[in-house]
């Protein structure tokens, strides 16, 4: 691989942004990490990954580090949070790694991050600059020049926006609104000795309920627990991350049942997400300019998918990159054209399970009456579209 004399700017050193500088690392780059936060990391939450996030780590030489720091589940199960009726249970042992060739795991995301951020760190050829919130952006023939908050310019052969849900590199070449969702998700982590005995299954588990869920597993070896609860809200709400109040939840789930009430009693301190998603574009690159993450397919959280998403995009485009001998515009194109209909598919799908979790009335029914009887067989053929995801077959769709 021919080293370049300029580096490729990414925007963003979250999960996206550190992916995507491994994966150009691998392409002979070397690679500029812009940052608006004082330090790199990542937020005290857990998070889920399925098997088409550790073929994407694997790509990405991280494997080992991620599957280090990971839970290995044995099932994800779905109860109803009115009268503890289990409506789904899926095994993820050894038979689903078989099918998918890969574990489903929960983790913190600050191993996630870590994982990635060591895994840049030993190639030598990532440079961090923290602090440093792009502001502006412009392309010539031969690169990209980016600004930050106080003028300093960085030049780079092209520009990765891996700068989340509110990125300025997606202002800057779309510029559409955001849709705030008026549903409102609680995170904590709890330390496993003030965690429910009962409640402690090695498991990815969901509480369904009306205009709400409850979400928990174990983190770090069973250690910790992340818990995770989602409301429709009262009032009219803004997008962002707040403080929470532990009398805003409680007056919330007032009709769940206490085995699964008792999660919301728990934490001391919680942090408070406004969310929203935008709706699907048909197109994130624009000549040496591309999206990536949250910046590209802002979701929901509903399918547990946003950060795989990020993962497998940044492998996307190491493979669109390697087609097109390191030819910025046509790689970025190859890549969009892979990534768009599988990661808006991701944000239309969550929304249709948000619903599918919150139902109410005479849809509870139907909901509980959807996986009735399957076969595991069954589910796993539901999910082939989207765990069946690999390096071999990322390109696959577009080419
Ligand atoms: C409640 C909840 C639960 C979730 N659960 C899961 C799950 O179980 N599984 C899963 O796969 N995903 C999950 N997700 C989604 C996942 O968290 C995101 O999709 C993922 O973190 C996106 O990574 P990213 O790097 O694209 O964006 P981000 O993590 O937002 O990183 C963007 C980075 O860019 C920086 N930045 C922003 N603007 C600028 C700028 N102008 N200049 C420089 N830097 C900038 C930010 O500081 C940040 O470090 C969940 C999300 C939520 C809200």
């Amino acid at each position: 691989m021919t080293t370049q004399s300029l580096p490729v700017l990414v925007a963003g050193g979250g999960i996206g942004g550190l992916a995507a500088a491994l994966a150009l690392v691998r392409r002979g780059f070397t690679v500029k990490v812009l940052e608006q936060a004082s330090e790199i990391g990542e937020i005290g939450a857990g998070i889920q990954l399925g098997p088409n996030a550790f073929h994407a780590f694997d790509a990405l030489g991280v494997g080992d580090k991620a599957r280090s720091r990971s839970v290995f589940t044995d099932y994800m199960v779905m109860h109803d949070a009115i009268d503890e009726y289990q409506v789904a249970k899926v095994p993820t042992g050894e038979a689903f790694r078989r099918r998918f060739g890969n574990p489903y795991a929960v983790i913190h995301r600050v191993d996630v991050h870590l994982s990635l951020l060591e895994g840049a760190q030993e190639t030598g050829r990532v440079a961090f600059h923290t602090s440093t919130r792009v502001e502006r952006m412009e392309q010539d023939a031969e690169g990209v020049t980016v600004w930050d908050q106080n003028g300093q310019s960085y030049r780079g052969l092209a520009l990765i926006g891996a700068d989340g849900v509110r990125s300025a590199v997606r202002k800057t070449y779309v510029d559409d609104p955001h849709r705030v969702t008026g549903h409102v998700v609680y995170r904590s982590v709890i330390d496993k000795k003030d965690f429910p005995e009962d409640l402690q299954w090695n498991a990815a588990s969901i509480w369904v309920g009306p205009n709400c869920h409850l979400v928990h597993y174990p983190l770090r070896g069973g250690e910790q627990y992340n818990v995770v609860v989602t409301f429709h809200s009262r009032k009219e709400e803004e997008w962002g991350v707040t403080e929470g109040s532990r009398e805003e939840v409680q007056s919330y789930f007032t009709e769940i049942c206490p085995k699964a009430r008792q999660l919301i009693d728990l934490p001391k301190q919680w942090k408070r997400w406004a969310t929203a998603d935008r709706e699907p574009i048909g197109q994130w690159s624009f000549g040496r300019a591309t999206l990536l993450g949250d910046a590209a397919h802002p979701t929901t959280q509903y399918m547990a998918q946003g950060a795989c998403m990020a993962l497998e995009d940044a492998v996307t485009l190491g493979e669109a990159l390697r087609v097109h001998d390191n030819d910025f515009t046509r790689a970025f194109d190859l890549y969009q054209r892979s990534r768009i209909a599988r990661t808006a598919r991701i944000v239309l799908s969550s929304r249709e399970m948000g619903r599918i979790y919150h139902a109410k009335g005479v849809e509870r029914l139907v909901r509980n009456d959807l996986w009735r009887g399957r076969t595991t067989e069954r589910f796993y053929d539901a999910v082939e579209w989207l765990y069946g995801w690999n390096v071999a077959n990322c390109l696959a769709e577009a080419t």
